[in-house]
């Protein structure tokens, strides 16, 4: 298992052989000592990544080209799919399955999406007439659509490839260069992704690949040599990225945190909806950007609704994330299972009740296991999050937190769905869904959920130079 930075299409020492360890959730063990990247190193990285841009041969190839070369990537990671998916999930903590079916399947999706989308992308042009210099002319106005240059992309640890991929698709598709910065908390999947980029024949520098600490990352968007900055992480972080990259006015895209409300209504077919709504909160052991971490039922049929709801959990194999059927693994820590029960903690202290989970099982003894938990009546305002009350206070309730990534809508009445949807303050509506994202679709939070969208023609534009070009090709012709 490769371990160390990728610079200019080669694996090399961090300077003065710095070291982190990444510890396996599952066993609490260490996993790798993974190169750990010093400000030296990540300028290493981005000179090699200003080269490639600047004289090397990949932003000057033909979108065509590009297309083959991304193509092949996207083969070697399939090709790959299930070592990559157990890496994943031991770096991680989530199930196999999920990562092998879901995550990198989807990172080859997204790169061969994004390579199809460069190819077909096609620009604005505008005829029109002025005067100048006496003359009237005839003007043809078009727009060209260059690299930016060289692209910082940040990812935190919890879907390393499919995270990565997004931005690493659109970025190269449309001939730049980048410095990728895993989480330090798992790096490992996307530390690979250097050898397959040499096998697919991505040339020198066009992907670097720096595993680091947060001071890793802050060298990146604040070195000179960056033009862009694709940051996904949390609120706090990306507050610092944005500040950080306004000092060199960079161009920066923000995919940061969410606290996602389900909205139950009562015409919904309940028993779905419960399946549907189990999975939005417990995929991923909860630690998605999407997740549907608040619930809001119509008071008729909360009762019926929560007993449906926690009948949902026992159906959730907890256990080893590398056996085939485990669906619900441990967290990616043992920190961020303390945070997670001081939350809970808190909760109770001031009044909530546990209708599931609240702690951590008796098995399996190792592993950062938390069960997972439903709680009721956890403070005024998430009161009506599982409880009582619909309607107007139902959209106050959802839109009552300084998030707004995705909602989710459970109801039979398409007028209702829509109404409602058109009122939340989020990015992205699901309707009796969870996360079934198609790649054309803009995809991005608002208020402190982000900044920016990815997908289709959004990340196209994200990763490229809206460029003027305007030729005056003759005189207008004038009524004689
Ligand atoms: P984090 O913000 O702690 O870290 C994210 C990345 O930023 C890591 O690689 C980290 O090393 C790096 N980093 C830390 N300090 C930095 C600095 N000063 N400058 C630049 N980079 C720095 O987030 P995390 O704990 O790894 O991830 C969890 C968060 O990510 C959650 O809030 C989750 O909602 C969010 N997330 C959002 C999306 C989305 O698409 N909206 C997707 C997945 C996760």
């Amino acid at each position: 298992m490769e371990s160390r930075l990728f610079i200019a299409g080669r694996y090399v020492d961090a300077a003065k052989s710095a070291r982190f360890a990444d510890i396996e959730p599952a066993t609490e063990r260490e996993l790798a000592e993974v190169a750990s990247a010093s400000a030296d190193d990540v300028n290493r990285a981005v000179v090699a990544a200003r080269e490639a841009a600047d004289h090397g041969p990949w932003p000057r190839m033909s979108a065509e080209a590009r297309a083959g070369i991304i193509g092949k990537l996207a083969d070697g990671i399939e090709k790959r799919a299930r070592e990559l998916g157990t890496l994943e999930a031991r770096d991680v903590g989530k199930p196999v399955s999920e990562c092998v079916n879901h995550d990198v399947s989807r990172a080859a999706r997204n790169l061969r999406f994004f390579a199809s989308a460069a190819q077909t992308w096609t620009h604005e042009a505008a005829q029109s007439d002025a005067k100048f210099l006496g003359r009237d002319l005839r003007l043809v106005n078009f727009t060209e659509r260059p690299p930016i240059g060289v692209g910082a992309i940040i990812i935190p640890w919890n879907s390393p490839l499919m995270l990565g991929t997004w931005n690493l698709g659109p970025c190269l598709a449309a001939g730049n260069t980048c410095v990728l910065k895993p989480s330090e908390l798992a790096p490992l999947t996307s530390i690979a992704l250097g050898e397959i980029a040499n096998e697919a024949g991505l040339p020198r520098g066009a992907l670097n690949i720096v595993p680091g600490l947060g001071a890793a990352g802050a060298a990146l968007v604040s070195h000179p040599g960056v033009d862009a900055i694709a940051f996904t992480g949390g609120v706090e972080t990306g507050r610092r990225v944005m500040a950080s990259a306004a000092d060199s006015l960079k161009r920066v895209t923000l995919e940061l945190g969410g606290k996602s409300p389900n909205l139950v209504f009562a015409d919904s077919n309940l028993k779905q909806t419960a399946a549907g709504v189990a999975r939005s909160i417990y995929r991923s052991q909860g630690q998605s950007c999407v997740a549907g971490a608040r619930l809001l039922v119509e008071s008729r049929v909360a009762a019926d609704f929560l007993e449906l709801l926690i009948a949902e959990i026992p159906k959730l194999k907890i256990g080893d994330p590398l056996l085939e059927d485990t669906e619900y693994g441990p967290l990616i820590s043992g920190a961020h299972r303390e945070r997670v029960h001081a939350i809970v903690a808190d909760a109770i202290a001031n009044g909530a009740s546990v209708l599931a989970g609240g702690k951590i099982p008796a098995a399996p003894a190792t592993g950062y296991y938390y069960l997972p938990t439903i709680l009721d009546n956890v403070d005024a305002k998430s009161r009506a999050a599982s409880e009582e009350i619909f309607g107007e206070q139902a959209i106050t309730s959802a839109n009552a937190t300084r998030y707004g990534l995705a909602a989710y809508l459970w109801t039979s009445k398409i007028d209702r769905a829509l109404r409602v949807a058109e009122r939340l303050k989020t990015g992205m509506v699901w309707v009796n869904s969870f996360f079934l994202w198609d790649l054309r679709t803009p995809f991005g939070g608002a208020k402190m959920s982000g900044l920016g969208r990815q997908g289709g023609r959004f990340s196209m534009e994200f990763w490229t130079e809206p460029k003027l070009v305007c030729i005056a090709y003759g005189e207008a012709e004038r009524d004689e």
